[in-house]
């Protein structure tokens, strides 16, 4: 849809006069989603009928309008549609504006009154706007009071992430003694003095948060169509601006193409050839558990973009604690100073982690969390005089990021090691742990481990794995004893435990924690991804007091006491302040309910692909779905296959995989299995 949405900050402000006057000047059609106060008509057949008023006042005028719901009551839309027992809502509104404006060059969206007026019992106006994703006009009446509403609506429609184009103030107050058209008469001094104010002090304030006051209409008498030249003309400056933004890439179709080229010729995505790289597709918004693509397409959300968004896209709490944090402070240095985000965040995180864990490290992204473990660990070993243990004891089928660190401890095969074996510090590895979460433990599987302990443990400063399910490293779900077997075995050769939650803290596999699975706590913990529910990058590195304290002990030539980590962005306020508001979000609902049902719902989606051609095993855990293959799949084929199956799943090496929001809802995890299944029954995996 292309055109604009006019809204005014309340009733009686003169929009419809404003969108009569775009209308003859853009040859733009008025769409009216919702009229009420209409009048009672009979037509040429004698049936009753209702008329809208604002589409005659355009008409009048000489534009063209439309209006969708007519009711007669004039009150606000929510009460008129009780009142005729019907009722609206933003996405049904949404999809008759779509359609009514498919064959329009422009449409302007006329709104009700103000943003917040409600559509129904939970959506406003507002809403309606943000999911149109127009820019908008702000019809303003110049009378007393006019800034404060002013620049209340403006905030609002900005902290939307829409873009308000331009304010239209309106003389809405009829002067004594006037000439229709003059706009400069005043009934007295004190008036005038505050009308001429509300344009200066508008343009002013709204000028600083980039909105320009695009017209200043003076009172036109009640006969408008004799000042229609007068209108118009106050107008042009505002019609030019809707034109501009129809010219601006993103309303026109065409420019998606250049988008994609840009993408295409100069940005890397992850693990990609720039001269041959995989398609991509464009996002152009997010809303609960749906991507939706700049092509209007809208897409079920099967990844939570991996592991993070657990409360799906666009959380009120999380935003309402992010503009909050971002206007009081975005970001500031840790090293000398300390803040409340940083505080908070810790103290809630020592509440709900394994007990033990202490002491907290903020780290800028997952991958930088586990540098930060592979060095307390290495540090801690130093402390106590123990210069050997520089190496780790880690699982085959492990991953725990891209950084040099990191990748010394993924999986040595399918991970990046031969191509940076130069770079990469040796590490050890033991077999993957065979025995599968929900068969019977085989202790057998710790025995290579324990072997290797028996003998190399003074090389070794900790053991670092993912519990419980592997994740990039192969989507593998072992045995809770595999972990508390490896605990005992870092405890009798006091070997440091390291688990890396990055991906699965914050309820994905069932606990809060995978840890609890096994009952144990680790003396290091990563934790990422869901931490800050999706909306932006950190992390955390926890350890346990004994930790902290020894390398805090530690004497002058061995770090003298000291964390060697301190990263520019270390406990971003903006970061800690999201994070809080996103573990709190996650507390306060009925997170494991939720996780049980996707489990169920998940099984039972996957499970006819069990046995079929291709797969080679199917498993859920918690709010993950996995379908292994016999061969790699075609990541491109197979992508594309989902998208037109409208839903996002990113598929790699032998894996189709689903981890959703934990909000999504039954018919949306169906819709994802049902992908992926036909895929399988179309022989794609083959
Ligand atoms: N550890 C695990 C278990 C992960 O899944 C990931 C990310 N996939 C990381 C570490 C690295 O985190 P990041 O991408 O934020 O650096």
């Amino acid at each position: 849809m292309k055109g604009c949405f006019v809204t005014a900050t309340d009733t009686e402000a003169g929009k419809t006069l404003v969108s009569a006057g775009l209308s003859c000047l853009l040859h733009a059609l008025v769409l009216k989603p919702v009229q009420t106060g209409c009048l009672q008509e009979t037509d040429s057949e004698g049936k009753a009928m209702l008329r809208a008023p604002d589409v005659d006042a355009v008409e009048r005028l000489g534009g063209m309008a439309r209006a969708l719901h007519c009711y007669l009551p004039p009150c606000s839309p929510h009460l008129a549609c009780e009142l005729a027992r019907e009722r609206l809502s933003v996405a049904g509104l949404a999809r008759e504006l779509r359609t009514a404006a498919q064959d329009e060059s422009c449409v302007l969206v006329e709104g009700a009154g103000g943003l917040y007026v409600p559509l129904n019992e939970q959506e406003s106006l507002l809403d309606l706007m943000q999911e149109l994703k127009l820019p908008v006009i702000l019809v303003v009446a110049n009378r007393l009071g006019c800034l404060n509403q002013a620049l209340l609506s403006i905030e609002a429609v900005q902290s939307r992430g829409l873009e308000v184009a331009g304010l239209v103030l309106n003389r809405v107050v009829e002067p004594e003694h006037c000439d229709p058209g003059c706009g400069s008469c005043a009934s007295s001094e004190d008036e005038a003095r505050i009308l001429n104010d509300n344009v200066t002090s508008l343009a002013r304030m709204a000028g600083r948060r980039h909105v320009p006051l695009l017209a200043d209409i003076p009172w036109l008498g009640s006969d408008v169509l004799a000042c229609r030249e007068k209108l118009l003309e106050r107008l042009a400056p505002a019609a030019r601006r809707v034109q501009e933004l129809l010219a601006e890439p993103g309303q026109e179709a065409g420019s998606r193409e250049s988008l994609l080229d840009f993408d295409r010729n100069h940005l890397w995505h992850p693990y990609t050839s720039a001269t041959n790289p995989l398609p991509v597709y464009e996002v152009a918004s997010t809303r609960a558990n749906r991507l939706c693509l700049a092509d209007g397409r809208e897409l079920v959300d099967g990844m939570s973009s991996w592991w993070c968004a657990v409360h799906g896209y666009g959380n009120e709490r999380l935003i309402a604690a992010m503009t909050r944090q971002v206007q009081r402070m975005s970001h500031v240095m840790f090293g000398g100073i300390t803040h409340r985000p940083a505080v908070e965040l810790g103290r809630r995180l020592l509440d709900i982690v394994p007990r033990g864990l202490d002491w907290l490290f903020y780290a800028d992204s997952g991958s930088v969390s586990v540098e930060v473990a592979l060095k307390m660990a290495v540090q801690y070993q130093q402390s106590l005089g123990r210069a050997k243990r520089q190496h780790f004891l880690t699982p085959m089928g492990g991953y725990h990021g891209d950084t040099q660190g990191a990748m010394s401890v993924c999986d040595p095969v399918n991970g990046m090691h031969v191509l940076f074996s130069g770079l990469l510090p040796r590490h050890y590895f033991v077999e993957r742990p065979a025995c599968r979460f929900d068969e019977p433990f085989d202790p057998q599987s710790l025995e290579e481990a324990r072997t290797f302990l028996q003998s190399r443990a003074d090389e070794i400063a900790a053991v670092i794995l993912e519990p419980v399910v592997q994740g990039a490293g192969g989507m593998w779900f072992y045995h809770p004893d595999y972990l508390k077997g490896l605990r005992e075995l870092c405890d009798a050769y006091d070997i440091l435990l390291i688990c890396d939650e990055i991906a699965t803290g914050f309820g994905r596999t069932g606990r809060l924690f995978a840890c609890e699975w096994a009952g144990i706590t680790p003396d290091i913990m990563c934790l990422g991804k869901a931490l800050c529910g999706g909306m932006m990058t950190g992390a955390v590195t926890l350890a346990t007091r004994r930790v902290a304290q020894s390398i805090g002990q530690a004497p002058a030539g061995l770090g003298g006491g000291l964390l060697m980590h301190g990263p520019t962005f270390m406990a971003n306020p903006l970061f800690c302040a999201t994070a809080l508001a996103s573990v709190d979000e996650l507390l306060a609902s009925p997170w494991q309910e939720r996780v049980r049902n996707l489990q169920t719902w998940l099984q039972e989606g996957l499970a006819p692909n069990d046995g079929q051609p291709g797969v080679r095993d199917v498993r859920v855990l918690g709010a993950i779905g996995v379908v292994e293959t016999e061969k790699p799949v075609n990541m491109a084929t197979l992508q594309r296959f989902f998208v037109e199956q409208g839903v996002w799943i990113r598929p790699f090496d032998h894996l189709i995989y689903v981890m959703p929001p934990f909000t999504s809802p039954k018919e949306d995890v169906q819709q994802l299995c049902r992908a992926i299944t036909r895929a399988v029954d179309a022989g794609l995996i083959l």
